[in-house]
């Protein structure tokens, strides 16, 4: 874990703009002999010249073992805290990592944690596989109107867990409106942003207690590695880190996944912005095609929520789904017809991703029968996540395949 505040020329000043602190908060080649590139420190223990230093850092949480801490890591958990506005910041060996950590260290047996009902597939399989066997006890409820957290609350509920934007619809959540009633009623709020980044969205602002991203989508950016991370306030990312990664979970990200995180941070607005002038640009040549049923794009104009989106969000990424007016089948076809955009279940990389949920489920029933599509998305969504390529090469593509539909 680390604070945001480190203690270099450079990361002390809050005027600078989120580009300056991408590419640089928390560190001072000086301090590195003269390195403009953050070392890379790989060693799983620290060395100490006598016992009294050992039994300092034992005391005060110093460096001891990997585990919980590694200077590489600790300055992108900086980096990344600064970023997001947040006191503190853990990262961990993976998004699903950081979502494990995170319930398994705030909530207990008897608790119960209120969910939005549609999530990312294996947090939905988490709270609906995992967290139960452990006593807790998760309602999936339609955040989409704030007033249903209401209905749900128990004294036993504990916190309110939610994506937005939402995967895989794209659509948003009111995270002010659900933050009101969720503080109002005692419950810590928790929101996953992968789907934005930091650079587009600060869930801290509009009153989350803790943001979740995977670092394997935008974050990092080039789809080469797993990483994920928790920011919030020193005391519930001090209590992740010493129970979550310590001893629950133990999953640390590796010094090489810290560092080229790290790497990918500094390209993170330049990306964000390719990624929403594309995804624009291709919003609207689906909405106005004929072989497409709908679109959910929040930063579209005609989108029911464009108000939320654009109150707290400063722009769209590129993370869309619509649907065929031949449904299932279409969408298979629709794929296969694709020659630049990739067929692959991740997101928010440099390449164009396009999934559909629904095919994926069919095939995993085979192994796993328990598999469902999640509340709220239909057999015909597709996923869209789209990528830096050039705009005109992307709207040829699908346009092309759309039409031979
Ligand atoms: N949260 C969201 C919104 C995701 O889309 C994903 C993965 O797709 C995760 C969390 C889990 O992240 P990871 O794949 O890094 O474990």
């Amino acid at each position: 874990m680390a604070a945001s505040e480190g203690t270099q020329k450079v990361a002390t000043s809050s005027q600078l703009g989120f580009a300056t602190r991408a590419i640089h908060h928390g560190y001072d080649p000086a301090d590195h002999h003269g390195a403009v590139s953050p070392p890379v420190y790989f060693t799983s223990t620290y060395a100490f010249s006598n016992v009294a230093d050992n039994d300092v850092a034992a005391a005060l949480g110093g460096k001891l073992y990997a585990r919980e801490h590694n200077p590489t890591t600790e300055l992108l958990e900086a980096r990344l805290a600064n970023l997001e506005g947040a006191e503190a910041g853990l990262v961990l060996a993976s998004g699903m990592a950081a979502v494990g950590a995170l319930m398994l260290s705030l909530l207990s047996q008897g608790d119960e944690l209120i969910v939005h009902r549609t999530l990312y597939s294996n947090t939905t399989a988490m709270t609906e596989q995992g967290l139960p066997r452990f006593g807790i006890n998760v309602v999936p409820v339609d955040l989409n109107d704030p007033t249903n957290l209401d209905a749900v609350v128990t004294p036993r509920s504990r916190a309110v867990y939610f994506e937005t934007p939402v995967n895989p619809t794209g659509d948003v959540l009111d995270i002010a409106a659900i933050a009101a009633r969720a503080h109002a009623a005692g419950l810590l709020v928790l929101v996953d942003g992968t789907f934005a980044s930091p650079a587009l969205q600060h869930p801290l602002l509009h009153g989350a207690d803790i943001v979740l991203h995977s670092l394997t989508k935008y974050i990092n950016g080039h789809g080469d590695l797993l990483g994920g991370a928790l920011l919030g306030n020193v005391e519930l990312i001090a209590k992740i880190h010493s129970q979550g990664l310590r001893f629950i979970t133990g999953a640390a990200l590796s010094p090489m996944a810290s560092s080229l995180v790290l790497r990918g941070i500094k390209t993170l607005p330049l990306r964000m912005e390719r990624h929403g002038s594309n995804a624009l640009a291709i919003a609207r040549m689906l909405d106005t095609h004929p072989a497409v049923a709908w679109v959910n794009y929040p930063f579209l104009p005609s989108h029911p929520r464009h108000a939320i989106a654009r109150r707290q969000m400063s722009n769209g990424s590129g993370m869309m789904s619509f649907g065929l007016r031949g449904g299932f089948e279409a969408a298979r076809r629709m794929l296969d017809n694709l020659k630049i955009i990739t067929l692959a279940v991740s997101l928010g990389d440099v390449e164009t991703l396009i999934m559909h949920p629904a095919s994926i489920i069919r095939a995993r029933k085979t192994v796993r029968p328990e598999t469902h599509l999640q509340s709220g998305v239909g057999d015909d969504l597709i996923r869209l996540s789209v990528g830096l390529e050039d705009e005109a090469d992307l709207l040829h593509d699908l346009k092309q395949s759309l039409d031979r539909l």
